[in-house]
């Protein structure tokens, strides 16, 4: 047995999550041509959670089906945003009554931006003397390597606002900003390369420039702490079908710090943000608290599936222990490409300090597609992201040490073909 394969035995053998595996279907010898797929495509929909099917059967079945519209009180399916909300808060480092849960992630993107310019406006308008005028904020900064939702977004909500957008590498904010900043939006882990951003010190430039930094945790919730509280962030969005298992486009979160609760003026007030949602009044008046991100009727069937797929976090899982686990992995994913891949067939776009990286590998070689479809026929599946780069993205609560060497010695094989 070569050296690797030695390695992930003991490493697996050490693993203190390797139990959790179970709490997810997975293949059991059935997956891709060489039996069972290593999945580590995580970072783009997060595989089946055990407990979901069952739940989903029960909410449709019995909620929908047999109580119908007394679910809405019974089962708690009018206060399920502010409650999942409550269950992803403790992942990303926030207290209770910050999030709620609900609409896409890029909805959630224009709710926080606009809110941010808005809050910053209010903010200058409340810190001057009457009458007298503040700097006039009219700059919206968005980081110039973002996933392409949040770019286009911010774009739109520039011009509803009368802003201009200024798309700046992440390295390039502080420098960028200044008391016509009105917000940031910036990517924790950049979806292509996994770098992690450094959050502390960039909210801290933002609030010194006196801006508004709205934060997009796609690709760091569920895999890494975030801080949110502890950090003083302003607003957050983030998905959760990627390392939150939620499943195919359930719904995304937004979280709004307490102290700007009162003053975040929702772009999109719909009924279920009102005070009184069932007093119908045409006027509108905004609840007190994190629910003021809420829109219209909540996306039951999905959102009561995302709430089953959290169960994984019970028990003991701490967001501690997958960090450490997930640099674990990707440190020997590394490990394992340098030692079977000949040296220059493959660039690691990731950065090695721990400090820099996701939970993601992202490998550049020039006929990365193809590579990528031969892989998965092997059952190794990545993905792949235009134009040259293969990705990797690792979730410890079930990826293991021996997935990962097979999976760099699958793809050892793969670029040792003809043709590739
Ligand atoms: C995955 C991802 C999204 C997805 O947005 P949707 O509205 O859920 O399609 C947005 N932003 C980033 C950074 C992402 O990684």
């Amino acid at each position: 047995m070569s050296e690797p394969r030695l390695r992930a035995k003991e490493l697996d053998a050490a693993d203190g999550l390797a139990a959790q595996r179970a709490e997810f279907l997975l293949d059991e010898g059935g997956g891709g041509s060489g039996g069972e797929a290593v999945y580590l495509d995580g970072n783009s929909l997060g595989a089946l959670p055990a407990a979901v099917p069952g739940r989903v059967e029960d909410v449709v079945r019995r909620q929908w089906g047999e109580l119908r519209i007394r679910s809405w009180t019974e089962e708690g399916w009018w206060t399920a945003p502010e409650r999942i909300g409550d269950r992803i808060a403790p992942l990303v480092g926030a207290a209770a009554g910050q999030i709620v849960v609900g609409d896409s992630t890029s909805v959630n993107v224009f709710k926080a931006v606009v809110g941010a310019v808005r809050l910053a406006r209010s903010a200058d308008t409340a810190a001057g003397p009457v009458g007298s005028a503040g700097p006039v904020r009219d700059e919206i900064v968005v980081d110039a390597t973002t996933f392409p939702t949040d770019g286009y977004i911010a774009e739109s909500a520039a011009r509803m606002t009368g802003c201009t957008l200024r798309p700046v590498p992440p390295s390039g904010v502080p420098d960028a900003l200044g008391d016509r900043t009105a917000a940031v939006l910036l990517n924790h882990v950049d979806y292509r390369t996994g770098r992690l951003h450094d959050l502390p010190a960039l909210t801290a430039a933002v609030h010194a420039a006196g801006a508004y930094v709205v934060w997009d945790l796609c690709h760091s919730a569920g895999a890494l702490p975030v801080g949110l509280d502890e950090h003083g962030v302003d607003l957050a969005v983030g998905c959760t079908y990627k390392y939150l298992n939620g499943g195919p486009g359930s719904p995304a979160y937004l979280y709004v710090r307490a102290e700007l609760q009162d003053r975040f003026d929702s772009p999109l007030p719909g009924w279920n943000s009102h005070a009184e949602p069932f007093g119908m009044r045409p006027e509108y008046a905004p609840a007190p608290g994190a629910l003021r991100g809420r829109v219209g009727t909540p996306d039951i069937l999905s959102m009561l599936a995302l709430e089953a797929a959290l169960d994984v976090w019970d028990g003991g899982v701490t967001i501690e222990a997958v960090r450490a686990k997930s640099l674990a992995l990707t440190d020997f994913f590394l490990e394992c490409v340098e030692a079977y891949v000949p040296e220059g067939r493959v660039e690691c776009l990731t950065p090695r300090p721990h400090g820099e990286r996701g939970s993601q590998i992202a490998l550049r070689c020039p006929d990365a597609g193809d590579v990528m479809k031969r892989l998965i026929e092997r059952g190794v599946v990545g993905d792949f992201r235009h134009p040259d780069v293969l990705r990797f993205g690792f979730t410890p609560l079930y990826v293991g040490f021996a997935d990962v060497e097979r999976a760099a010695r699958v793809l050892a094989d793969v670029l040792a073909e003809p043709g590739t």
